[in-house]
């Protein structure tokens, strides 16, 4: 089952599935098993054991997440940090630069300052949104550009095309982080991107219930990563493979929920005396959103925000929401609240947080699919009883 030919909600469904099922099972079973018997593989990697990626759970997913995003290949992995470490390691050596985008998930841009660079690899960080500002920071050793799709957690949107076009002009490895935006809301194979990677453990599962990574993208590179990934041991387990399977069947339903629903949330906190500043592409302020709206189909279910009165405002209605939950990640059916500074970007240091414009005040909400009124009226309540005391855990619904 091709692109071509079917809409993603059909995909996601039937695309990658064994030709013939197995025993007749309509949901492919979990083959727990670490080893399997010898077929005559004539290749190390071709041998079918759990470290290879390659058991049938492995093997549907690759096949699924390869069609959704219109690429070549793909990979699944232990986490989203599995899949930007091992890919970094993969496809360049001591000695290349690569240049990032100067707001980046904590824990890329922790792993790439304190263990890439320590390891002889160079980079420079990019304004992804300030086409002009990137040719100059080119080096005859430069190989690779590395972007997120929608960043974490300022929800910025870069010239993604552009991007992808400077790649190509000048002979780089592209690369983006499509976490945030899922192949339901961005392709990048679509756009001339060579890597696309998740951290499955976001929106791809969607249930909160396991970790794990992909690596989607062109073939010849895909097979650099899977041989990396073999030696450094990033497999995921079996398991984790039927939950996310499970999962992403439901990816679009929830994806469409979440964009509108995150929708209304900005509009209505955009609008509140109390907030002093909503970060969400798809408010006509936000500084992408005309990119955007040129790139993504849907603007996603993140959005970040600033209430007036700092930290200790951003503390107090934390503890007075109560639908939802006070913790990291995000993606899931339930909807999470954290403050980055805290949580996904502690890693950094507090300069480096300033510089990216992190503060620690600010508030990243995970849409989840409850129903949007109920969140709204559940903000609107935390709002207004700022200063009054929280309610007791057990009043929380
Ligand atoms: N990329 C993004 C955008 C993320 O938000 C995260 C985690 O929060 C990761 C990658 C790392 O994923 P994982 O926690 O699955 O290793």
């Amino acid at each position: 089952m091709a692109r071509e030919t079917h809409r993603i909600d059909t995909l996601l469904i039937h695309a990658g599935e064994p030709e013939e099922r197995i025993c007749g099972a309509v949901s492919l079973p979990v083959f727990q098993s670490a080893t399997f018997e010898y077929a005559g593989q004539s290749s190390y990697d071709d041998l079918k054991y759990i470290r290879m990626n390659n058991t049938p759970n492995h093997e549907v997913l690759h096949r699924k997440l390869a069609v959704l995003e219109s690429a070549d290949a793909a990979l699944v992995t232990a986490s989203g940090m599995a899949a930007i470490s091992t890919i970094l390691l993969a496809l360049f050596s001591p000695g290349d630069h690569i240049l990032v985008q100067d707001c980046l998930y904590g824990g890329t841009q922790d792993f790439i300052v304190s263990d890439f660079a320590p390891l002889g690899f160079q980079f420079d960080f990019i304004d992804a949104s300030d086409p002009a500002s990137w040719a100059p920071k080119l080096k005859s050793n430069t190989r690779g550009l590395y972007v997120e799709t929608i960043t974490n957690p300022l929800l910025q949107v870069g010239d993604l095309k552009a991007l992808a076009e400077f790649a190509k002009a000048n002979g780089l490895i592209s690369m983006i982080d499509n976490t945030f935006a899922t192949p339901v809301n961005f392709r990048p194979a679509e756009w001339g991107y060579d890597i696309s990677l998740h951290s499955c453990t976001k929106y791809l599962n969607g249930h909160s219930d396991i970790v794990a990574g992909a690596v989607i993208g062109k073939d010849a590179l895909l097979k650099k990563i899977s041989h990396k990934l073999i030696h450094l041991g990033g497999s995921l387990d079996p398991h984790a493979c039927f939950l996310l399977h499970r999962g992403m069947k439901t990816l679009a339903v929830r994806i469409r929920h979440q964009n509108k629903s995150a929708q209304a949330i900005a509009e209505t906190l955009a609008g509140h005396p109390a907030i002093d500043r909503v970060n969400y592409p798809g408010l006509p302020d936000h500084p992408g959103y005309d990119r955007a709206e040129a790139l993504l189909e849907g603007f996603g279910g993140m959005i970040s925000f600033e209430l007036k009165g700092g930290l200790e405002a951003a503390e107090r209605f934390m503890q007075r929401v109560t639908i939802p939950i006070v913790a990291p990640s995000l993606g899931g059916v339930e909807t999470l609240v954290t403050r980055p500074a805290t949580t996904s970007h502690a890693g950094m240091s507090a300069e480096e947080r300033q510089t990216a414009g992190i503060t620690d005040s600010l508030i990243r909400l995970s849409v989840g699919i409850e129903d949007t009124q109920d969140l709204i009226d559940d903000f609107d309540n935390a709002l207004t009883r700022m200063n009054r005391k929280p309610q007791m855990a057990s009043t929380k619904i």
